[in-house]
């Protein structure tokens, strides 16, 4: 009874149906989006919207506990039931982060955790989306032999991981050398067949592009607007974490710049289903060695320029031709948007500084952080905002990151909070000395 299709979000006629293999508009060469039959969400109220969200939220009942799931008529409304691919992603911790946040001057500071996923990465929300599609589409004859992506570690270890549990076979092209251990690993551990690229992830997307012409072999990057109806239930959860109230402003470290573009439309989704009056106001955070967007937000936008992206700490951002940047403009003009922008130094104190207050902070919530104490200094955010940071990954897929931090090994970066661990003798004494140095005698 709800539908949705796909159309050209550049504002041509075309639209074609879910279950097409196709990415760009044949018309014009823009992304797709999904569009939804708003006439047909807007027959329910909102309040018996909200009602029907919170009594499957974290429930048990296949496949609405999921985050993603429970607001399915608002993310894909045809996927039978049963052949949704779930990994129970979503429902994921809203953290009041009362400590950082009065360091920092905020009364009002909460980190959303979506790394707190299966994968370790805000990628699930999406992934089960397209990876359930690509089942129905299978189950309904398609000949599709396998789902491909190019990936800077994040989109590859969920991809595999949902194929995994599909039984689909996958297949993930790398730059070389430019993902963590733990994002190389998921992968392999998933059985995809993983191809390592001389090149930077660019170059791998370039590829897979091509590669993705054969219609057999489905396509997996966010320029496939399927996963960016998973990825806007974060801003969706979120409100609704704050009984359905929007905050201030939402942060959120970017790179291809599909995640920004995609909670931008659960933002205005719920303005127009009446479930919200305000919009919050949408930062997105870059890392300043692979910052195209920010170039263009301090000319107003007037035009736009790819970079060749540096190589950063936050690598799975280091993105210099981002793919989503059109919608992305256009979510951050309707949210009265901002970009801002982290160095090297800058976002890895932030993370540093958010873990002495109890976070495990990947170096992208590093950028997120950075770009938030910016904005606290040049008064754009004030004390009594409700700010929200996007934590896209788990801490703990980024060890070389933590590691190299605190043996003061990064290049370029006043490591000012690293703590070494001290080796002693195996004595009380020697270690009654250690407190007394670190806690004052
Ligand atoms: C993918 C990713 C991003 C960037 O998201 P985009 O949609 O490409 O802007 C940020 N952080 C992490 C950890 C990611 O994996
Ligand atoms: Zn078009």
């Amino acid at each position: 009874m709800y539908r949705a299709e796909l159309a050209c979000s550049e504002g041509c006629d075309f639209h074609s149906p879910i279950h097409e293999v196709i990415y760009r508009c044949p018309t014009c060469g823009g992304l797709l989006e999904v569009r939804h039959d708003l006439e047909r969400l807007r027959a329910r109220s909102a309040s018996a919207w909200m009602h029907l969200f919170d009594g499957r939220y974290k429930r048990t009942m296949w496949p609405y506990g999921s985050g993603v799931w429970g607001k399915k008529e608002w993310v894909m409304p045809h996927v039978r039931d049963d052949l949704v691919v779930s990994l129970d992603e979503g429902g994921t911790n809203l953290l009041w982060a009362n400590r950082l946040g009065g360091e920092l001057g905020l009364d009002d500071l909460w980190i959303k955790l979506c790394g707190n996923s299966h994968s370790g990465s805000f990628k699930d929300l999406g992934m089960t989306v397209l990876v359930s599609v690509v089942r129905q589409m299978i189950n309904d004859g398609k000949p599709i032999r396998a789902i491909a992506c190019a990936s800077t570690g994040d989109t590859s270890a969920s991809l595999a991981a949902y194929c995994a549990t599909a039984s689909i076979p996958s297949i993930v092209l790398l730059p070389k050398g430019k993902v963590s251990t733990a994002q190389l690993v998921q992968p392999l551990a998933s059985g995809s067949l993983v191809l390592e690229l001389d090149t930077d992830f660019d170059g791998c997307m370039a590829v897979v592009q091509e590669l993705a012409k054969d219609p057999t072999i489905y396509l997996a990057n966010s320029m496939n607007s399927l996963r960016l109806e998973g990825q806007k239930t974060v801003a969706i959860e979120l409100v609704q974490q704050f009984d359905w109230e929007a905050p201030d402003f939402v942060i959120i470290p970017s790179g291809n710049l599909g995640n920004v573009s995609a909670l931008a439309s659960g933002f205005l989704l719920m303005r127009e289903l009446g479930v919200l009056s305000k919009l919050p106001r949408l930062v997105v955070a870059q890392a300043e060695r692979a910052n195209p967007l920010y170039r263009a937000f301090k000319e107003g936008f007037d035009r736009f320029a790819p970079v060749r992206a540096e190589p950063t700490l936050a690598s799975a951002i280091q993105i210099g031709n981002p793919v989503s940047v059109r919608r992305a403009i256009r979510a951050l003009q309707k949210t009265d948007g901002i970009v801002e922008q982290a160095s090297e130094d800058e976002l890895a104190h932030a993370a540093a500084w958010a873990d002495r207050t109890g976070a495990y902070a990947c170096p992208h919530t590093g950028v997120a952080l950075a770009a938030l104490i910016k904005l606290l200094r040049s008064g754009t955010i004030e004390r009594h905002h409700r700010v929200i940071v996007v934590s896209t990954a788990s801490g703990l897929k980024f060890t070389e990151f933590k590691t190299r931090y605190h043996a003061r090994e990064l290049p370029g970066v006043d490591c000012r909070l690293a703590n070494a661990p001290e080796e002693i003798a195996p004595t009380i004494d020697a270690v009654k000395r250690a407190l007394d140095r670190r806690l004052g005698a």
